[in-house]
């Protein structure tokens, strides 16, 4: 086995300037515009990567699920989501997608990197009518526009070994990280920011962004005793209210202009 001092001091080999020349690629090809707020992410995945790892993964749920499709709540989950679809900012051409899952004991819904979804029955209590549903659904859009799924890879695998994947090497850690793009935990910053995105997706579809602020309060109440699953990683405090009120303002204003189109028709 080499020592540090030994594999830092050698002459550097070939394998390590392409691997300086694929790192100063990406870093140029990775800067992404954030829809909605216009913050700049480190994202060295392609737009294609954030689709074929959702895509990936949602094949795998799918196969083990129990679809609720053909239930009469599901022609209101497709209409809030390609309402919702409509007005989102798309990255490059998401493969959109929802079903309806039977089970009443998840109160669960999410979107995957490249814009592929799914709602469990068991949150359609909570969310109680379709702008209910829209605060969930351009909420979780809201993080598939921003791709924050595939950003988080970065910092949970470091990014010699992303760099080294996308070069071609490694390809058996594709199945990992794209577990991990649909199963870590969203950062506070991820959180706030698909709130942001979510009020105003909202907004433009023609939904209340004010029942955002009813919904997560219905959340939060219903979380006494064991927390859903749901809420385990979108935690609901003062700080998240708070900030969602300071973004209602510009919200209110756009869905003033779309009063005329019904939420639920
Ligand atoms: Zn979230």
């Amino acid at each position: 086995m080499q020592g540090s001092s030994k594999r830092w001091g050698a002459r550097k080999s070939s394998g390590f300037y392409s691997l300086a020349a694929a790192t100063a690629l990406s870093f140029l090809a990775a800067c992404f515009t954030t829809p909605v707020t216009g913050r700049t992410s480190f994202n060295p995945f392609s737009i294609e990567n954030d689709k074929t790892l959702g895509a990936q993964s949602y094949a795998e749920v799918m196969k083990t699920s129990k679809l609720a499709d053909s239930r009469p709540e599901h022609a209101m989950v497709q209409r809030c989501v390609d309402r919702l679809v409509a007005v989102a900012d798309d990255p490059g051409n998401f493969d959109w997608e929802v079903h309806l899952i039977d089970e009443p004991e998840t109160v669960n819904a999410w979107c995957m990197p490249g814009g592929k979804m799914a709602v469990y029955t068991g949150i359609l209590p909570v969310t109680e009518d379709e702008t209910g549903l829209a605060v969930v659904m351009a909420h979780e859009i809201g993080h598939a526009v921003a791709r924050h799924g595939t950003e988080s890879l970065v910092q949970q695998f470091g990014l010699s070994v992303i760099v080294e994947l996308l070069a071609g090497k490694n390809a058996d850690m594709w199945g990992s990280v794209a577990t991990a793009s649909i199963t870590l935990p969203n950062s506070r910053d991820h959180e706030l920011e698909a709130d942001e995105i979510g009020l105003i997706y909202m907004a433009r579809a023609g939904y209340d962004p004010d029942q955002a602020i009813a919904f997560w309060q219905r959340m939060a109440a219903q979380s006494s005793g064991a927390p859903p699953e749901w809420l385990s990683t979108h935690p609901s405090d003062d700080t998240r209210i708070a900030a969602l009120k300071d973004n209602l303002k510009k919200a209110r204003s756009i869905y003033a202009g779309k009063k005329s189109w019904k939420p639920n028709p």
